[in-house]
């Protein structure tokens, strides 16, 4: 017995981000459970070399091929496997080396290494949204086709995904999906004209990567989680509401058909959502601090100001309209969202490049992967050409 015999072997793609260091210190804390087997990042090797050490996996990627000799050196006593490169990403993948994937990488970057675990029969713990923004109705019919339960870690789907344990035979009226509102809930277009970028990097409520909380003060956040909800949970575009919750406790609700609501609750804490899918089906303890409802706080809820956050309304027309538009969507928000965060783009300038990109690129109604991953470079390309540098 060597007492590693049970334990869920775990690929960590973007292990050096907000989710993927969090996923290590669910490991750690449960180490009984758990082996780290593979970690990537594309920039952070220092951090990405210390994981290593620290953990031991099988093989390490780092997808910033420059960076790949510093890695390799650094690793050169230990027995650990070190790629470099893009493509290292996706064989990384295709390895027989794990059970589960925790799609931890951010952005379209994260599809391909995705789509290679899913073919190569791996469960999937997703926090990558993006990946099915891009490509949902691909993503998920080739989770079927090879048997592989994708579990939701955006906290969101998660708490969906809870409260439909047990429910399978029952029909969804409808979702609710519950946002903070970001930092900028309340302000009106002549605030937000002049937020700069260190402004927007502030989240009341979570502490996540930065292209994360640009879009959650921007509400594409929840727009792209609108998407990835109608994919996760197979629903019809009118079935996806979304409600502003500032208290982020309520981390989303199930309305049956019968009227009844079911929530999933507990204070902001991406462990939670990050173990529960590492650890699904089971729930593990932890000594997490608990919601305590005898300490005075008001759980409020309201409308969103979709004028003011027209982000929603376009994720919205993407949501309905389908085919390749959330993917032009997508790629038009990553491009908005890497220029405003060097200062090169408005705080509202994003909405703009994102609306012109989606009114100028053709629409594909039923689209190939090929086309999906033609449509997101196209348009980039027109995205960024609307950027001054
Ligand atoms: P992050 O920026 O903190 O980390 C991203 C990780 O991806 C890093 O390890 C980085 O090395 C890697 N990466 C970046 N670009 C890459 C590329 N081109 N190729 C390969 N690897 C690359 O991001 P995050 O906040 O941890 O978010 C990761 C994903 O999880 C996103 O899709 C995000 O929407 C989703 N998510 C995050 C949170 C959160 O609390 N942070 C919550 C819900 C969902
Ligand atoms: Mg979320």
């Amino acid at each position: 017995m060597t007492g590693t015999i049970n334990k869920k072997r775990i690929a960590i793609f973007g292990s050096t981000g907000s989710i993927g260091t969090q996923a290590l210190e669910v490991i750690e804390a449960n180490a009984e459970l758990f082996s780290v087997e593979i970690l990537t990042a594309y920039n952070n090797e220092e951090l990405l070399i210390k994981q290593a050490l620290k953990f031991q996996p099988n093989v390490v990627v780092i997808g910033n091929d420059k960076k790949y000799s510093k890695v390799k050196e650094a690793l050169a006593a230990s027995d650990i496997k070190v790629f470099g490169g893009e493509k290292a990403l996706e064989e990384a993948a295709s390895m027989d080396i794990y059970d589960l994937m925790l799609a931890a990488i951010v952005g379209f970057a994260g599809l391909r290494p995705t789509l290679k675990a899913i073919e190569n029969g791996k469960m999937i713990a997703l926090a990558n949204k993006e990946t099915l923004v891009v490509a949902g109705d691909i993503v998920m019919q080739k989770a079927v086709d090879n048997r592989v339960p994708l579990i939701p870690v955006d906290s969101e789907h998660s708490a969906i995904f809870q409260c439909l344990v047990g429910e399978t035979r029952n029909r969804i009226e409808k979702i609710i999906l519950t946002a903070s509102g970001g930092p900028f809930l309340g302000k009106k277009p002549n605030f937000l004209v002049n937020v700069k970028r260190d402004h927007a990097l502030q989240h009341p409520n979570w502490n996540m990567g930065a292209k994360i909380t640009i879009d959650s003060a921007t509400l594409m956040n929840k727009g792209l989680e609108m998407i990835e909800a109608k994919w996760l949970f197979n629903l019809e575009p009118e079935q996806v509401q979304v409600v502003i919750h500032p208290q982020s406790i309520v981390h989303s609700m199930v309305v049956f058909e019968d009227g009844s609501i079911k929530s999933q609750m507990g204070l902001p804490d991406m462990k939670l959502p990050i173990q529960y899918a590492m650890a699904f089906p089971q729930r593990i303890p932890n000594k997490l601090p608990r919601y305590n409802f005898k300490k005075p706080n008001t759980l409020t809820f309201e409308e969103p100001d979709i004028k003011t956050f027209r982000n929603l309304t376009l994720a919205t027309t993407a949501l309905f309209k389908g085919g390749n538009l959330p993917c032009i969507l997508n790629a038009a928000n990553e491009i908005a969202v890497f220029a405003f965060l060097r200062n090169r783009l408005g705080f509202l300038d994003m909405t703009d490049l994102v609306e012109r990109t989606m009114n100028k690129m053709p629409f594909i109604k039923n689209p190939t992967l090929e086309e999906y991953f033609e449509s997101d470079g196209e348009a980039r390309t027109f995205a960024a050409s609307l950027i001054h540098m």
